[in-house]
C-alpha cells in the first residue's frame, strides 16, 4: 500500500505582530496563500512497526528532527498504530526560506497517513494535531487562502486573490526565525500592513490593490540584517513585478506579476545574481 502528497509552499501576502505573549509567542496577523511549487511525498507502509524518512537531497535532518517524522510518530502514537512507513521527500521548496516547507511536509504526512491507514481523522482533528508540531502547519492541512491569528494557528479561510505568477528568490544565506522575532520590537513598529484592507482588497479581486496591500513587518529586522535582500525586492521592482515582499522572516523575496509577458525578463535578470529563482502561479 502507497500514497502520494504534494506538499505545497506558503507566502505570506501580509504579516502583522502585534505583541509578545505571556507565554513567549508573539500574537500574528497574517494572511497566506499557496503557490505551485511544491514537495512530493511518497508514503508506503511497512509491516513493523518503524518511521523511515529519505530525501533525494543531503541538507535536511533524516531523523525525529523532520517534521515529517515528527508527524507520522505523532499520528500513530495518537491513534496507536501500530504499523509502520517510509516517507520520501522529492524536496523541491527551499529550505529555511519562510516558505513553511518542513510545515507543509508535516501536514502532507498527517493527510497522506490519515489515508494510508483509513483513520478517517476530520480536518478539523488534522489541524489540532498540525498545531502541535508548529504555528505554521495548521495552514498548510488545509491550505487555500486564510487570515491566521494566536500564533498562526487560528484560520480564517478566505477566497483566493486573483490568479497572477509569483517569482521568487531566495538568496543564499540563512536567516534565523527564532533570531528575527528576538531583534523584533513590537512596540517600535513603525507601519502596520492592515489584514482588514488586505482581504478586502482580495475580495474585491482587484490585483492592483493585493499588490497595494503587501507588508510584513519582519521585514524591518530582516532587511537590516540582510541588505542583499532590499537590493533582491529593489532589483524585482525595476525587472518589471507589480508588488514585492518578503515571505514569512524571509529570506526569500516575491514579486506578483500579472502579464506573463513580463515573467521572463523578471526571471532571466533575477537568475544573473541569484541561483535559486522559481516563476510559478498561485495555487488556486
Ligand atoms: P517557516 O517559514 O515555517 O519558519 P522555513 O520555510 O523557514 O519554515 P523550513 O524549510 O521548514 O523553513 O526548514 C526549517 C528547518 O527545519 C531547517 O533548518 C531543517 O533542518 C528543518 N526541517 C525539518 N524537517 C524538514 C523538512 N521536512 N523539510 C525541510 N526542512 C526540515
Amino acid at each position: 500500500m502507497k500514497t502520494y502528497e504534494k506538499a505545497p509552499a506558503k507566502i505570506n501576502l501580509m504579516l502583522d505582530v502585534l505583541h509578545k505573549r505571556p507565554d513567549g509567542y508573539h500574537e500574528v496577523e497574517m494572511v497566506m496563500t499557496m503557490v505551485d511549487l511544491a514537495d512530493r511525498l511518497e508514503m508506503v507502509e511497512l509491516p513493523r512497526d518503524t518511521i523511515i524518512i529519505s530525501s533525494q537531497v543531503g541538507y535536511i535532518p533524516l531523523d525525529e528532527k523532520n517534521l515529517a517524522f515528527q508527524a507520522a510518530r505523532l499520528i500513530k502514537d495518537r491513534y496507536d498504530v501500530k504499523r509502520g512507513v517510509h516517507i520520501h521527500l522529492d524536496k523541491k521548496i527551499p529550505v529555511a526560506a519562510g516558505l513553511a516547507g518542513g510545515s507543509s511536509d508535516a501536514a502532507a504526512t498527517l493527510r497522506g497517513l490519515n489515508r494510508l491507514w483509513g483513520l478517517n481523522i476530520p480536518m478539523i482533528e488534522l489541524q489540532e494535531l498540525g498545531a502541535e508540531l508548529g504555528s505554521d502547519v495548521p495552514f498548510c492541512v488545509t491550505g487555500g487562502t486564510a487570515l491566521a491569528t494566536g500564533r498562526g494557528e487560528v484560520l480564517h479561510s478566505i477566497c483566493n486573490p486573483p490568479q497572477c505568477w509569483v517569482v521568487l528568490a531566495k538568496p543564499p544565506i540563512n536567516v534565523s526565525t527564532q533570531e528575527v522575532y528576538t531583534r523584533l520590537r513590537s512596540d517600535q513598529i513603525s507601519k502596520h500592513p492592515s489584514a482588514a484592507d488586505m482581504i478586502a482588497a482580495i475580495q474585491s479581486g482587484s490585483f492592483q490593490e493585493v499588490c497595494e496591500q503587501l507588508g510584513n513587518v519582519l521585514e524591518d529586522v530582516t532587511l537590516k540584517l540582510h541588505p542583499e535582500v532590499q537590493q533582491l525586492k529593489e532589483a524585482m521592482m525595476r525587472l518589471g513585478a507589480d508588488g514585492t515582499l518578503m515571505s514569512g522572516s524571509g529570506p526569500t523575496v516575491f514579486g506578483l506579476v500579472s502579464k506573463e509577458s513580463k515573467v521572463p525578463r523578471i526571471y532571466n535578470g533575477l537568475r544573473g545574481f541569484c541561483r535559486e529563482v522559481y516563476a510559478v502561479r498561485l495555487l488556486t
